[in-house]
């Protein structure tokens, strides 16, 4: 910032006003959301919300995705859009990661006692969590302290923090996938992760990145890519989930390329914890082959 000034200093009397007050604006705003967001972190003022996955053929729940969203006493529920960024650019994303995956542990916990049939649940977990190498450690303590088996945790990288090159992150990933948790690469196609980077970190599920789903409808060649996609990730015996599945013509294309799972609007949104021993049971979709006179019949 002072480089800043003198520049503009020197630049003009007049520059240097606008850009101080310019550049001041922007550090008072950054500080308000720093300390906003600290505070929010002590006041346990973060919730879950959950978004089912569905099987694509059978129409039912397979997984879910924990989505954090912040209960702002004035702005009612924030999005992560809102504050992900500054928990990053701050630091403040080690303790809310540690939160949220305590708060997906808990819940899992919670579910078993009632006897629902609870499904694998997926945690976002950031670049910077796993470079401090904190993330196995806390998996490891809130699994044990919640009786939960490792079967029901994943863990969604996008490929940018999972591939990048320090062996800090790869010693970390390896230490969770000997957990027994699974690993989900988010948002995929939007990076540059590579065949053999997927086999040597063991990875489980390809999440398509949503632009490719929306792709598949608009002609031949966005239904072509997915299929890349998919004949790639049955050769690495992967998973696919399909991301922002929003209508059902997509629905339909994504079942005859095989996709596993499917993941949008069309299916749920992300809903309350509350909400989901209501969708544990339910079947979501029509089967390809599920004929609806011979249902009413
Ligand atoms: P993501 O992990 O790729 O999560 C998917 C986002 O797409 C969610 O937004 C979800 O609500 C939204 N979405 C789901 N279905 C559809 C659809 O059919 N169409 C469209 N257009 N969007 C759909 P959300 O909840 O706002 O989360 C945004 C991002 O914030 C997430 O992207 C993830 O990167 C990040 N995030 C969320 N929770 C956490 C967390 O606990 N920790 C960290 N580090 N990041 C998180
Ligand atoms: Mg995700
Ligand atoms: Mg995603
Ligand atoms: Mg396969």
């Amino acid at each position: 910032a002072d480089m800043a000034m003198y520049a503009a200093k020197a630049a003009g009397k007049g520059q240097f006003h606008f850009y101080q007050s310019h550049l001041s604006d922007r550090l008072i705003l950054r500080v308000n959301k720093e300390q906003a967001l600290r505070q929010a972190i002590e006041r346990d003022e973060f919730v879950l919300h959950y978004q089912p996955r569905v099987d694509t053929l059978s129409g039912k729940l397979s997984s879910m995705e924990a989505l954090v969203r912040w209960m702002h006493p004035e702005h009612g529920l924030l999005p992560p859009l809102e504050f992900i960024q500054v928990a990053e650019d701050t630091g403040l994303i080690t303790k809310l990661g540690e939160m949220v995956i305590e708060k997906a542990c808990a819940q899992i916990g919670q579910w078993q006692a009632q006897g629902l049939p609870v499904v694998p649940v997926s945690i976002n977990v950031s670049a910077l969590q796993l470079n401090n190498g904190s993330v196995e450690r806390m998996l490891a303590d809130c699994m044990a302290r919640h009786g939960i088996d490792a079967s029901l945790i994943g863990i969604e990288l996008t490929e940018s923090s999972m591939f990048s090159d320090a062996g800090m992150v790869s010693g970390e990933l390896d230490a969770v996938r000997s957990l027994g948790v699974k690993l989900l690469v988010d948002d995929f196609g939007t990076g540059y992760s590579s065949l053999s980077q997927l086999q040597q970190l063991d990875v489980d599920v390809l999440k398509v990145d949503r632009a490719f789903t929306h792709r598949l409808c608009e002609g031949s060649e966005g239904k072509a890519l997915f299929k890349a996609i998919v004949s790639m990730a049955d050769a690495l015996d992967l998973r696919i989930v399909a991301e922002g599945v929003e209508t059902a013509e997509q629905l339909d294309a994504l079942q005859s390329l095989g996709c596993d799972e499917v993941q949008g609007y069309l299916v749920s949104h992300a809903v309350p914890a509350a909400d989901m021993p209501g969708l544990m049971q339910k079947r979501f979709l029509f089967p390809p082959s599920f004929d609806l006179s011979e249902a009413a019949a």
